[in-house]
């Protein structure tokens, strides 16, 4: 079964293959987005704080009325649940 949100950066994956990564010998992620995932590896090699930082200017212009401390409070809440993150 897809995940319905990428599990490294949490973006919405919509209904077809299309916003999903692709492993090394070409096929679909079943995990994570294109932006996170290219042949394999993760396009984006640091630690969750850093992810915050990098999806908190696309959460606030995709949305004019979510504040800076509001993007970064769903990050916080939302990203350590995703496979990527999960230390449990
Ligand atoms: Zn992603």
């Amino acid at each position: 079964m897809k995940a319905k949100f990428c599990q490294s950066c949490g973006m919405p994956m919509g209904d077809t293959d299309e916003m999903f990564g692709n492993e090394k010998d070409g096929s679909k992620s079943d995990d994570y987005c294109t932006y996170c995932y290219q042949n394999g590896t993760f396009t984006y090699d640091g630690n969750m704080e850093g992810m915050i930082e990098f999806c908190v200017q696309p959460m606030l212009d995709s949305d004019p009325t979510m504040t800076e401390t509001q993007a970064r409070g769903l990050m916080n809440g939302f990203l350590p649940t995703l496979k990527r993150w999960k230390t449990a």
